[in-house]
């Protein structure tokens, strides 16, 4: 299994996430002619993608579906809530995942988790034939104790870091959007984000994708100083980068390891 964060942060998220056999997005934000030219390079079509699975219904995450949707006849999914945030026309044919949910041969868990949408959830993802496991989730303002649970022992790991806290709070911010990033249910720091890293790592974590960095309050280059200063030795065994924001991010996964930490 391999895992290629198409783009990530305010400005569109789209994550791929490639068994082989099957093709699945983790939210769409981004248009399809953006979404076509960053698939190219990674020899997948658009209609090679069987569904996306949606994390909760931000425009961020969102924005691409509906085109996607008439044009290659994705499966739609996510919580009943998240469902209910979408467009009508992707809500008649949306699947809701209650439980556990089978695309191919990737068995997909939704955990909720806290942020200021209908009904937000992290992503766990089982490959069946190569038994890795991944965990997805951006967009919370504070990790609980069964998103760690749910995501402890995970081969991959994609974790918000979005924020340096003292650059959001000395940063060109209003005040009301300070407090909503910095809120419960807004979005994760980058301190926030190393100490779930150290809280789920076990012996398999090969490698980490911090997602969803700030343009204006974070880097590429704070955020992994800082998770890097934060986590355990155990943790630090991992490779760990930043994803791009506007670009196709080198792939965690399957024989990727070694090219994504040449990236950092
Ligand atoms: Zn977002
Ligand atoms: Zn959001």
């Amino acid at each position: 299994m391999r895992i290629v964060a198409l783009a990530s942060g305010s400005s569109g998220n789209a994550i791929l996430v490639d068994s082989g056999d099957t093709r699945i997005l983790v939210d769409c934000g981004i248009g399809p002619r953006t979404l076509k030219t960053r698939l190219a390079p990674l020899g997948i079509r658009p209609d090679e993608i069987s569904a996306v699975v949606v994390t909760h219904e931000h425009s961020d995450h969102t924005r691409g579906i509906p085109t996607a949707l008439s044009r290659w006849r994705w499966m739609v999914a996510g919580s009943a809530g998240t469902i209910r945030g979408l467009s009508a026309e992707c809500r008649q044919t949306a699947t809701v995942i209650r439980q556990q949910l089978r695309i191919g041969g990737l068995d997909i868990d939704l955990i909720p988790i806290a942020h200021d949408a209908n009904e937000p959830t992290a992503i766990a993802i089982t490959d069946r034939a190569s038994g890795i496991r991944a965990g997805i989730a951006h967009d919370l303002g504070q990790p609980s104790d069964a998103l760690i649970a749910a995501f402890r022992g995970v081969d991959l790991l994609c974790i918000e870091a979005n924020h340096d806290a003292e650059m959001l709070r000395n940063g060109p911010y209003p005040v009301f959007l300070k407090q909503r990033v910095a809120s419960g249910t807004g979005h994760l720091s980058n301190d926030q984000s190393a100490a779930f890293i150290d809280a789920v790592s076990t012996r398999e974590l090969r490698a980490v994708l911090l997602l969803h960095l700030s343009a204006v309050n974070n880097s590429p280059a704070v955020a992994c100083a800082a998770t890097k200063r934060g986590i355990n030795r155990r943790a630090r065994r991992a490779t760990l980068a930043a994803a791009i924001r506007k670009a196709t991010s080198p792939p965690i996964g399957d024989h990727h390891d070694i090219q994504f930490a040449l990236a950092i």
